[in-house]
């Protein structure tokens, strides 16, 4: 049973104080005794709190959490540590992320705003090649020190546990010190994310040593250990993150950011590794922020979101805003999901054109406004498709338009990350998107401390976008790139009804519209809303869509107003909780993408 993995582990590990354990090989042949993985179960219902994410391991500890009294906060930080073993991949102390926050005794959503931020060297040409003035290839972008943010993963954490925790970090790290000391059996997607950095990870010892043991991807079934990554957690645990923003660990971090531990011998890579430039005055300098959430009202609902440097929340907000114009609910399902395509292309291109690091409050209430969402939802054509891309609008314009601008570029991200969402018996609840950008970040393990550092400056755009109008998300000093993580909190008069997220770059903000829509307007019960095939349209010529929906009579009809898709294997991997007006909390998540989730309660019912 998960919860006796769980028990065990919060048992077995060794206090906070203890010395750290000696290393061990990080992955080992399946031992007797090893930790064996806990249920995988797309959906629970029940009383006493809730716990969705996309890892059994990391549900399980979140709802040991709560069983023990922790509150949604306290769970949250303990499952998103215990991702950082488990989901090294999309989530870790190397990374950054959005926490959005509802305290029930206040009745108001918070959010903390714990992205990464560019060193104060940082220039606008950070992703130009200074030899030819070209900007760098992706690929040559991501794996270098260039590429990496000032994490800001554990002063999220540290900062959550303090302002509304009941429980100590050094306590909240315990579970996942014992995941990562025990170790945990290797699944497919594990393996699988491994093996699609097979080059890139073979770039770097540090990088080799813990995730290619023999040189080649863990096998299935075998127990990953990462005894430098519990002895890293131990040490933050004793001694608190300053080891990481002003101590040792962050003086780890700095030297594998400006010199990179490339490996004696490497896999052919057809770029050079360019070290970056993080100074410990950056890390030093690194805070949280906490940005009031974006709302709007969709349907009598209130519906919150990530304000900038995440476009999740202007973009989630505003497609809603559009989609609010008509009634979805009793229309074809064709023409309600050519709404709900019309509505991303749109709010997609006002997010290109308008959000970024800095954008002002003004800006944000004016794009996520019933007015300006009047001006945008006349753009639709219930006959026909608009030609993509379509252009932005200007938000500080009189109301009263129904015009747009030249169309300009619609920069994407990649394809990691990891979403969590928390419940409690008090009714706190916490939507929590956490990332190291690509699947496997820069590539680059910090020597001897067991966890991979973000590519997030990637999330930049390396060269203005926007034709003769200014790019709002090109690098600059101490910027935050601009993020498409929507966590997002619905609630009904004051009270949450409703808490999802997802991974999956760009495709995020759709995802949740998609599952919004399809919840709210559709018909459909969460865990339908969540297994329906999902359709992308991000401003795009072609929309990404799943298989599942190319085969639907509706894809048919929309590819006869105008629509055209593409094949995408899988889009997004939600997580999400609702509660219900009689106490009971329905936790979800995915039947089958990224190999499933795992949904559980503290009292199924
Ligand atoms: N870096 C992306 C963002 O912040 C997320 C990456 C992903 O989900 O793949 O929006």
């Amino acid at each position: 049973m998960a919860s006796a993995l769980v028990v065990a582990l919060i048992a077995t590990a060794a206090p906070a104080s203890a010395a750290p354990t000696p290393a061990a090989p990080s992955t080992v042949a399946p031992a007797a005794g090893a930790a064996a993985e806990p249920d995988r179960q797309p959906t629970a219902v029940g009383y006493g709190g809730a716990v969705s994410t996309v890892d059994p391991t990391a549900t399980a500890v979140g709802l040991e959490v709560l069983r023990r009294g922790g509150n949604a906060v306290d769970a949250a930080v303990a499952s998103a540590a215990t991702l950082g073993v488990t989901e090294p991949f999309s989530a870790g102390i190397g990374g950054g992320g959005f926490f959005l926050y509802y305290d029930a005794r206040r009745r108001a959503v918070h959010s903390i705003d714990g992205r990464e931020s560019a060193p104060a060297a940082t220039t606008a040409t950070h992703f130009i090649d200074p030899a030819t003035g070209a900007p760098y290839d992706f690929a040559e972008a991501r794996v270098s020190g260039l590429s990496v943010g000032v994490p800001g993963t554990l002063a999220t954490w540290r900062d959550a546990a303090r302002r509304w925790g009941t429980r100590p970090l050094s306590s909240l790290l315990r579970p996942a010190i014992g995941v990562a000391d025990g170790g945990f059996v290797v699944d497919a997607m594990f393996r699988a994310h491994v093996a699609e950095n097979l080059t890139e990870f073979g770039q770097f010892s540090s990088t080799r040593d813990l995730y290619l043991p023999g040189g080649a991807p863990p096998e299935v079934g075998s127990v990953h250990r990462n005894p430098d990554l519990a002895a890293t957690y131990r040490q933050i645990a004793r001694r608190g993150v300053g080891e990481f923003y002003r101590g040792p660990i962050g003086g780890d971090v700095v030297a594998a950011v400006n010199r990179p531990p490339l490996a004696a011998e490497r896999p052919h890579w057809p770029h050079l590794i360019r070290p970056g430039a993080i100074t410990a005055a950056d890390l030093a300098g690194y805070r949280v922020r906490r940005p009031a959430p974006t709302r709007s009202d969709y349907r009598g609902l209130d519906v919150y979101g990530m304000a900038p440097p995440s476009s999740g929340g202007v973009a989630v907000g505003e497609a809603l805003n559009i989609l609010e114009r008509g009634k979805l609910r009793g229309l074809p399902r064709a023409q309600a999901l050519h709404r709900y395509l019309e509505a991303g292309a749109l709010a997609f291109a006002d997010r290109n054109r308008h959000i970024g690091d800095g954008a002002s409050r003004r800006t944000v209430r004016r794009l996520v406004s019933d007015r300006y969402a009047a001006d945008r939802a006349c753009l639709i054509d219930p006959a026909r498709a608009l030609p993509k891309p379509v252009g932005p609008g200007d938000p500080n314009a009189r109301p009263g338009g129904c015009a747009s601008a030249r169309p300009a570029g619609s920069p994407t991200e990649g394809q990691s990350t990891t979403h969590l969402t928390t419940a409690d018996r008090w009714g706190n609840v916490v939507a929590y998107t956490l990332t190291i950008e690509q699947t496997g970040g820069s590539g680059i393990v910090v020597p001897g401390r067991g966890f991979l550092l973000n590519n997030e400056l990637t999330d930049f755009n390396f060269t203005g976008t926007q034709g003769d109008a200014a790019d709002p998300n090109l690098p600059g000093p101490r910027k935050r790139p601009r993020s498409s993580m929507a966590p997002t909190i619905v609630a009904d008069r004051g009270r949450p009804i409703l808490a999802l997220g997802t991974p999956g770059g760009s495709t995020i903000i759709t995802t949740v519209l998609q599952v919004l829509v399809s919840r709210l307007d559709l018909g459909m019960d969460l865990p339908a809303a969540l297994a329906a095939p999902r359709v992308t349209q991000r401003n795009t010529a072609v929309a990404p869509a799943e298989a599942e929906f190319l085969a639907t009579p509706e894809a048919t009809a929309l590819t006869a107003l105008g629509h055209r898709f593409e094949l995408r294997p899988e889009i997004g991997a939600v997580a999400a909780v609702e509660l219900w007006r009689d106490g009971r909390m329905l936790a979800a998540a995915e039947p089958a993408r990224r190999g499933g989730g795992a949904a559980a309660v503290v009292r199924p019912r």
